[in-house]
């Protein structure tokens, strides 16, 4: 585990054995601890050891603190409420009942995973009602001991919240941050399908600093500590992609397998001026780019 602030660390859920990609937030308590984005319940048992590795067990866990209901930060979810049954789930309220009844939740995600969604997220399971603590954003929340505000931050998914923890002035972004490694000399927005909504990011962005933050932490992957030149380079590359996408969605002789390949080839492009093929690979895993292309498409086209 990797050390944050005061009472604040991380761990990494090492998805499909690589770490980097997901990392878990730790708020520590006098009675327990509370985990922003616990990953997906495939990555469970490295979550588990890496919390063992720093004195901490799922054991402990008095609430979830979800940025949003995707697999890759939701997933285990029901399946730690399932070990502790008193445990609180924070949720804003478009992505509740999704975490109640997960039905069609796990259909959309099989259409692009098909049989891969087993190994890639393990089970999504149910979380009962009772456990679900529903946000819409403006709260104020204690979570282990902690004080946190919640805010309302659209733009990568309609039901993203962001948290911030006053006292270390820490803002937990989720993806409205966007990734970025340690390693990584710059930042890429995540836009996945259904509900990418440009002009909502930026406006959740303004919001973000409006608590003038010392630094954001991400789910890909930790902590950034240059805040505004982040989120300035952040949405200067959701527009350079739109851009892209649009271009592409223009050209008429494209079909649309050649879009998405023209997509990812010059995405990749950009990214090769900045990133190792590693760097650019471990990316990848985290952030698919056909998918960031099927998100961008089809936000333009609705447009
Ligand atoms: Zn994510």
């Amino acid at each position: 585990m990797q050390v944050l602030a005061h009472k604040l660390r991380y761990a990494d859920g090492q998805f499909r054995g690589t770490s980097g990609v997901i990392a878990t937030a730790v708020l520590e308590g006098p009675s327990g601890i509370a985990l922003v984005d616990p990953g997906p319940t495939s990555d469970l048992s490295s979550l588990e050891a890496d919390l063992a590795s720093g004195g901490l067990s799922l054991d402990d866990v008095e609430a979830l603190l979800l940025t949003h209901i995707h697999l890759d930060h939701a997933g285990a979810t029901g399946t730690i409420v399932r070990r502790r049954p008193g445990c609180r789930v924070y949720v804003h309220e478009r992505g509740a009942r999704h975490m109640a009844s997960p039905e069609k939740l796990i259909a959309s995600a099989t259409q692009i995973y098909g049989d891969q969604m087993g190994p890639l997220w393990g089970e999504f399971a149910a979380v009962p009602e009772t456990n679900l603590h529903v946000l819409r954003g403006g709260e104020q929340i204690q979570a282990a001991g902690h004080d946190l505000e919640v805010a309302y931050t659209p733009g990568h998914a309609q039901h993203h919240v962001s948290y911030f923890h006053r006292a270390s002035r820490t803002a937990f972004v989720g993806d409205t941050g966007g990734c970025r490694t340690a390693v990584m000399r710059t930042v890429m927005p995540p836009t996945p399908p259904p509900d990418i909504d440009v002009a909502a990011w930026h406006a959740s962005v303004a919001r973000i600093l409006e608590w003038q933050p010392e630094a954001l932490f991400m789910t890909h992957f930790g902590p950034v500590t240059a805040v505004a030149a982040h989120l300035g380079e952040l949405l200067d590359r959701l527009e350079v992609m739109q851009q892209l996408a649009r271009r592409l969605l223009a050209d008429q002789g494209l079909s649309e397998e050649e879009r998405e390949s023209g997509f990812v080839e010059q995405l990749r492009g950009i990214f090769r001026q900045q990133l190792s093929e590693v760097e650019l690979r471990r990316l990848e895993l985290g952030v698919p780019f056909g998918m960031c292309w099927g998100g961008l498409a089809r936000a333009l086209r609705k447009a």
